[in-house]
């Protein structure tokens, strides 16, 4: 068996399916969108793609598969689940619809979709990023948010309250879809802007696994650091979740229901969603595991890891189970405080110290820059616990974060 690993060179998720494919002893492809260091050495295992031009990728797919057979085509990242769904359509694999992960893929086709099907999903309006903000404002009730049709991690989402607000918003985010790369990756998505109703309410994020179109919930997080802008800055995770189950219930049945109306049928999926007196609401969903190195948090049965599951699960292969082993845990996506050139971090021993603490990452190399939301792409690090009640793993997080410094240069 054979399996092909899309993913941005950039890639927080390599190691772990990497690791999931040595496990099972499967063969791999890694097809990126720049060449790989070792694809000389190791003809059949590295594919460099266009990632811009997914007909072109496609076929480069199709004549490495003439020669090297796949058995499944896994996107890892926002950036390859269409692709992914390309090439396993012209391969004649299992997978998505083309149309549902582009779907996904475009906020504002999603919020279309979603108010079709009657989806509880926040109401929208689509400017272009021509317009006259001021002018554009008149028709825009407040609180409200500004965000891009195609980025992730919240880059360029902004809340707005005022006119005055919404103004400054749309013009930032404007400088973002005028960069240049980001110009070229969104095509005409980087030249609309969608403002939708600000959603009060906690937020949860949901990983599932999607068979024959059914929702399997892996896990719901609870994300206990208020989200309510003006940025929306990941920070932490906790699962299993604290909210009752009956509200638990009603989230998987608002996930499930998405992936329905958008007709995704097959993989992994992370949705977001926001819970208020109404209910739950859908923020967003994607055909795709958790990002960052947040899936450290999860381990199946006897201790799979999410993307053995995700792979196991790709190549037909026998799953155990698919419950979550009990222990809670959660993780902190470490908010970057600053812009400016990382200096250095102090007080990562301290911190892995805490009781319940079981890994600091620090994902940026020291003396590069770091950039803070909205315009910002990375964090700064994880930080990863486990401990025997929600409330712990919490309490646990944040004390490793107060013990970490961060030495931040301005450039
Ligand atoms: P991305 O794909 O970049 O993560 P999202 O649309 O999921 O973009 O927005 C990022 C975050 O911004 C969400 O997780 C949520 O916290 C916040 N957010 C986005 N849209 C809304 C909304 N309509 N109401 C309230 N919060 C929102």
């Amino acid at each position: 068996m054979r399996v092909l690993f899309l993913m941005a060179t950039r890639t927080y998720r390599a190691s772990a399916f990497l690791e999931a494919a040595r496990r099972l002893g499967v063969e791999v492809v890694v097809g990126s969108d720049q060449p790989q260091v070792l694809s000389e050495f190791m003809p059949g295992s590295t594919l460099t793609l266009n990632f811009l031009d997914l007909e072109e990728a496609t076929g480069t797919i199709v004549e490495l598969a003439k020669r090297y057979p796949l058995t499944a085509v896994v996107g890892v990242d926002d950036d390859t689940t269409v692709l992914a769904a390309m090439a396993a359509a012209a391969l004649s694999l299992p997978h998505n619809s083309v149309e549902s992960v582009q779907a996904a893929r475009n906020k504002h086709r999603l919020r279309q979709i979603l108010a079709k099907a009657g989806v509880p999903s926040p109401r929208f309006q689509l400017l272009s990023i021509d317009d006259y903000p001021m002018e554009s404002a008149r028709g825009v009730s407040f609180p409200c948010v500004v965000k891009p049709l195609f980025l992730s991690a919240s880059r360029g989402v902004i809340r707005a309250d005022d006119v005055k607000q919404f103004v400054a918003a749309f013009q930032r985010l404007v400088a973002i879809l005028r960069q240049p790369e980001v110009a070229a990756a969104g095509g005409e998505a980087a030249r609309q802007i969608l403002v939708e109703m600000f959603i009060p309410g906690q937020e949860v994020a949901l990983e599932g696994l999607l068979t024959n179109g059914e929702l399997r919930v892996l896990a719901i997080f609870d994300k206990p650091d208020p989200l309510d802008g003006p940025y929306f800055e990941e920070t932490i995770y906790v699962t299993p979740s604290r909210l009752p189950v009956v509200v638990q219930e009603e989230i998987a049945a608002c996930a499930s229901q998405t992936a329905r109306a958008l007709g995704l049928r097959a993989g992994p999926v992370h949705a977001e969603l926001r819970v208020n007196d109404e209910g739950p609401w859908i923020i967003e969903i994607a055909p795709r595991s958790i990002g960052g190195l947040c899936s450290r948090t999860l381990r199946f049965g006897t201790g799979i890891s999410l993307e053995e599951l995700i792979l196991r699960h790709a190549l037909g292969m026998e799953i155990e189970t698919f419950a979550r082993e009990r222990r809670p845990a959660g993780v902190m996506m470490i908010p970057t405080p600053q812009a400016g050139i990382l200096h250095q971090v102090r007080g990562q021993k301290e911190a892995e110290r805490v009781p319940g603490i079981e890994q600091v990452v620090i994902s940026i190399p020291l003396g590069q820059a770091v950039v803070p939301l909205p315009e910002g792409t990375r964090y700064l690090g994880f930080i990863f616990a486990r401990d025997e009640t929600p409330e712990r793993v919490e309490g646990a997080l944040r004390e490793a974060h107060r013990r970490l410094e961060f030495i931040i240069e301005p450039r």
